[in-house]
């Protein structure tokens, strides 16, 4: 593609190709590493460990708490963070990294051992937690996280989801590697996404070893945009389409899955270059469709409830007069009285008031 760039990019991009390689956490560097501090968390060197980092601070309600897991190597090098579902309904990347994370590839003698790992590896399969529960691209309030950052702490949710996910997770890195599919109703040619003028981007990008490789600058608003802002070299693999996936994923010892992240140390005996690697084994995700209640259900169970308290009642006294018990039961309920007086003499016996005995 490099042959249809403008003149003035094509330059920047081969100035970029001379810088070479970012400095910043060279495997070669002869410093010890240090505890890393992720969030509150630390990982000691040569350990791995998971971490819930919460996407929002709340004192009520879902805060969201995403997995992080941290690979700390016990030799320097570089901080590479993967991503994933950044866009909610984008399942590749969660169904890549999982994998990259099971005990295939994670783990002592595995291709990534904490013992051996020159740098660090933070993985996150799902940074949209709430989009991928509810199969959307976006975050609850109907907005892009990859459209917000580098995000506001007094913004709206999204907006300040992704101030914490740009300063906690992306902006203590060298390397970025963020999984996407096309949009919804498309499906991308695999490719990569690289600002080429950027030497660590172009670095990671060729690392890939893919066959396309888009040189642009990431959407206004994007992690990829602001990540480039500040020096951290950031590619966005795009794949398939949403709500299915469909992965080449290498069998038990084949490097398709760990070389581009070897690209920067390429110590091991076995290290060969990832372009026409073998990758084997195919994994193909379709997600069913469910039956999603339409947008208006809860206006309409709003709307239903007077009615129901309102006819309901009607209904009950129309039973209540057809149905004729106070036909069987009144006369049990209304009292017979007597007319008649009974009066008391003084002899103590009782006798009629109106006939006069004593003319008898
Ligand atoms: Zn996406």
């Amino acid at each position: 593609m490099s042959n249809q760039l403008p003149r003035s990019r094509r330059k920047k991009v081969e100035q970029a190709l001379e810088d070479g390689v970012n400095p910043k956490g060279s495997p070669r560097s002869k410093k010890k590493p240090k505890i890393h501090r992720f969030a509150r968390s630390r990982v000691k060197v040569g350990t791995m460990r998971t971490i819930r980092f919460p996407l929002l601070e709340t004192e009520m309600g879902d805060p969201w708490p995403v997995r992080v897991t941290v690979i700390h190597g016990s030799k320097p090098g570089p901080v590479l963070t993967l991503l994933g579902a950044v866009h909610g309904d984008e399942l590749i990347g969660p169904m890549a990294l999982t994998h990259l994370l099971g005990t295939q590839f994670c783990g002592p003698d595995r291709p990534i051992d904490p013992e051996n790992l020159a740098g660090t590896i933070r993985i996150v399969p799902v940074v949209n937690l709430p989009g991928y529960r509810m199969r959307s691209r976006y975050f609850p309030d109907g907005r892009d996280l990859n459209r917000e950052s580098p995000g506001s702490s007094k913004g709206n949710t999204t907006s300040r989801v992704a101030q914490r996910v740009f300063k906690n997770i992306i902006a203590g890195s060298d390397y970025v590697i963020d999984v996407h599919t096309a949009a919804r109703g498309r499906t991308n040619l695999p490719q990569i996404r690289a600002d080429l003028a950027d030497p660590a981007s172009n670095l990671i990008a060729r690392a890939f070893g893919i066959e396309v490789i888009l040189d642009s600058l990431g959407p206004r608003g994007s992690f990829r945009r602001s990540a480039n802002e500040m020096g951290i070299g950031y590619v966005t693999y795009e794949g398939g389409g949403t709500s299915s996936s469909f992965g080449l994923f290498s069998s038990s010892n084949s490097e398709g899955m760990y070389l581009v992240l070897d690209a920067k140390n390429n110590s091991r005996d076995t290290d060969s270059s990832s372009v026409g690697a073998d990758l084997i084994g195919e994994v193909y995700v379709t997600v069913e469709e469910r039956v999603m209640l339409p947008k208006i259900s809860a206006y309409l169970l709003c709307c239903s409830l007077p009615f129901v308290v309102i006819i309901a009642p009607l209904i009950l006294h129309q039973r209540y007069n057809r149905g004729g018990w106070h036909d069987v039961s009144t006369k049990h309920y209304i009292p017979e009285v007597d007319l008649m007086h009974m009066v008391e003499t003084t002899q103590g016996s009782t006798s009629n008031p109106y006939v006069d005995e004593t003319d008898v």
